[in-house]
């Protein structure tokens, strides 16, 4: 067995100690006070010196004591707001659930500090390790990058690791999706119609804005049907259309929101600029005034094809051709903001497998009763460390 392997296999009871404890006591959003004080408290038992760079955004740099480049390796903190139903022993109680599993990728980035503190002295360069807030709303990654945490020292190639609860290999394998686009963009947004309410009897008196709301919808559909080419793709969903409370009434405003998800920062970028031009051309056409809010979002995640080489031959020499998946074939609809780091600097999101259907898992993550076995939390642990060393050692 590779020792790197048996040293993680080692820190497998605190990797679930640490995991339960975070499910236990998940918070939500991009601010995170029980959760940062845990793992600040667990960083300093380890020796580490954990930098709170932004609200809940914590740094911890290992190595540098021998020259060489920086790699950067993250996870994120943040749970779900909904009430888990897992029934687990250390279920959460609290009205929110880790249900997308960043309890694990923050229990297994503890272990990668313990075990690569081990191995300190001999890391050719540097270590970043960056835990996040905010990931399911898509600011937490942003905000670390605004508050620097590619700087000092600079980063030169960034990893993330997610874990697949319905995943398509056994448990414990290790995946890489192809280089290039892995996973979507994503921006939420809302429209606001400002018209003029009034009596329904008389519509010259008033500014209708569910027939500006309604013009406005099918114009948008404009951007798909017309204007983007035949590669290029993207998913915009009207998710929500509120307005008016009687029928006899024409009200005031008129509100949609939606979600704009593409693989292509280009193509995104000129989505939204679109959508806005559509929207303000529309209102003044039909006398409302729109505001177009974008209420968060992240660039597509790209797999840089050098470092997904590198890292599918570092896991296959920790443990071995059979723990290694590449999975090809079309890229995910899902978003991580990941995407805003790897879009600055080159780098990969790893894969997991945390349980699977042929092992018996009904549920996918983001579902109150998804159920993930912890029993590979060691390979997730030594798969980010062993890749961090090994790349700081070739470049
Ligand atoms: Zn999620
Ligand atoms: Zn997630």
């Amino acid at each position: 067995m590779n020792p790197f392997l048996k040293e993680a296999q080692e820190l497998q009871e605190r990797l679930v100690q640490d995991r339960r404890w975070l499910h236990a006591h998940p918070e939500v959003g991009g601010t995170l006070p029980e959760t940062v004080a845990y793992v600040k408290k667990r960083l300093l038992e380890l020796h580490c010196t954990p930098e709170e760079i932004c609200d809940s955004g914590l740094v911890v740099l290992l190595g540098g004591k021998k020259e060489g480049p920086c790699i950067l390796l993250r996870a994120d903190m943040d749970a779900l707001p909904m009430k888990e139903e897992t029934g687990l022993p250390f279920a959460s109680e609290n009205g929110c659930a880790h249900s997308c599993g960043h309890d694990m990728h923050t229990a297994m980035l503890l272990g990668v500090a313990a075990l690569l503190k081990a191995h300190e002295d001999e890391l050719r360069g540097t270590v970043k390790l960056m835990f996040q807030p905010g990931e399911e709303v898509f600011l937490g990654a942003e905000r670390m990058l605004q508050a620097g945490v590619l700087e000092n020292p600079k980063v030169d190639a960034a990893i993330t690791l997610h874990v697949n609860g319905l995943a398509p290999f056994p448990s414990g394998t290790l995946s890489i999706a192809d280089a290039g686009a892995a996973l979507a963009s994503c921006d939420s947004y809302r429209i606001t119609v400002h018209g003029k309410g009034g009596h329904g009897a008389y519509p010259s008196q008033t500014i209708d804005p569910i027939a500006v709301a309604a013009h406005i919808l099918v114009a948008l559909q404009q951007i798909n049907a017309r204007e983007l080419g035949s590669k290029d793709t993207a998913v915009l969903t009207q998710g929500s259309f509120h307005s008016g409370k009687a029928p006899n009434i024409i009200p005031d405003t008129a509100v949609i929101e939606g979600t704009l998800r593409t693989f292509d920062e280009q193509v995104r970028q000129r989505c939204l600029k679109r959508m806005e031009a559509i929207l303000t051309g529309v209102g003044a056409a039909l006398q409302a005034d729109v505001d177009f809010t974008v209420l968060g979002g992240c660039s597509p995640l790209y797999n840089d094809a050098a470092v997904r080489a590198d890292a599918l031959r570092y896991f296959r020499e920790l443990v071995g051709e059979a723990g290694v998946a590449e999975k090809h074939g079309e890229p995910g609809m899902a978003s991580e903001d990941f995407g805003n780091v790897l879009a600055r600097v080159p780098g990969i999101q790893v894969g997991l497998a945390v349980n699977s259907a042929a092992e018996g898992a009904q549920y996918p993550m983001h579902n109150p009763k998804v159920l993930l076995k912890e029993e590979p939390l060691y390979i997730g642990t030594a798969a980010m460390a062993y890749l961090a060393k090994r790349w700081l050692e070739e470049h």
